[in-house]
């Protein structure tokens, strides 16, 4: 039944980490809380319904942005709004700050989190193709300590992930691109929510000329972001940006379609969007 009301729950409010794991550990029926913006609407549609809620969205420390080495280091709770305005993101991982300020509206971006967004593994979320190309990591805590989880191993199905129950998200480690290394996020937006979609991110190394390494994802289009493997490898071999961007579709079996956009469109809209976002990464390169 559609009620717009969520289901009753217990509210809990911790103010440090340890807290927050250890409310989470106590019930498998419990979930954490961030911005809200994905979680509080699938609780009002009765997708989810949660018996106990961990607002862990006034924890201090967990919304810091800093550059650490050839890294940045990016809090879980840090706002699309907060990595779309950060100087260092800007300046050392632009694609990623030109993501973030391309979600949804200014509410979602002062509202939603990049580790609820990643948590949430939405298929049409921008982020989680955008860490994939980067090569990215998730920092996540819990019971049995902190582990760093790869981004192409931490989305394994829709809305599904590599978290264990009790597990938090508690930052995202991308790397600080460097001379030679240009990167682009090309996506069709939902004309509704900003969604992806498709969305397609390159990440190339340019040197002398020539492109040494590629890393292509693909997001929107089946249930996780995937890496167009073949496409990467056509892009180092061939040099041709075209002749990549054929060979993206073979990487997107199981195509998802619904009334906006079918399978079939989805993949037509990668091919496209992949040659847009490698010659764009790759103007950026130079
Ligand atoms: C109208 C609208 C338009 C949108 N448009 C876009 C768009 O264009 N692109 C896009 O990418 N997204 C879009 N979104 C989604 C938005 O980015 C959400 O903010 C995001 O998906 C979830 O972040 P949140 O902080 O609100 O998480 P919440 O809603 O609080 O939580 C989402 C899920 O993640 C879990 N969770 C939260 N934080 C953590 C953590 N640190 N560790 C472990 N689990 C955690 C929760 O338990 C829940 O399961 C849109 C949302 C709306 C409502």
């Amino acid at each position: 039944m559609y009620t717009q009301r969520p289901a009753e729950f217990t509210y809990h409010r911790p103010t440090s980490l340890d807290e927050a794991i250890e409310l989470l550990s106590s019930d498998g029926g419990t979930r954490p809380l961030a911005g809200g913006h994905s979680l509080l609407p699938m609780m009002k549609l009765r997708l989810a319904e949660p018996q106990a809620i961990v607002d862990i969205g006034r924890i201090p420390g967990l919304d810091g942005i800093d550059q650490d080495g050839d890294m940045l280091r990016i809090g879980a709770l840090a706002t699309h709004a907060a990595v779309a305005s950060s100087e260092v993101v800007r300046e050392r991982c632009g694609v990623l700050a030109a993501t973030a300020e391309g979600i949804g509206d200014r509410q979602v971006r002062n509202r939603g989190t990049i580790g609820g967004s990643l948590a949430h593994a939405d298929p049409g979320a921008d982020y989680p193709t955008v860490i994939t190309a980067l090569g990215a990591t998730v920092v996540a805590q819990g019971t049995g300590g902190e582990r760093e989880i790869a981004a192409d191993e931490f989305f394994t199905g829709v809305f599904t992930t590599a978290l264990e129950q009790a597990e938090l998200i508690t930052a995202v480690r991308v790397p600080a691109l460097g001379a030679g290394v240009g990167a682009s996020y090309e996506k069709h937006r939902h004309p509704a929510s900003g969604y992806a979609v498709a969305g397609v991110a390159a990440v190339v190394n340019v040197e002398g000329g020539k492109c040494k390494e590629a890393r292509i994802a693909v997001g929107g289009v089946t249930g996780t972001p995937v890496r167009a493997t073949d496409a990467e490898q056509a892009l180092v071999d061939e040099a041709a940006i075209e002749a990549a961007a054929e060979k993206v579709p073979a990487a997107l079996s199981g195509a998802i379609g619904d009334t906006y956009a079918s399978g079939e469109y989805r993949v037509h809209l990668a091919q496209v969007l992949a040659k847009r976002a490698i010659t764009a990464a790759i103007d950026a390169a130079a």
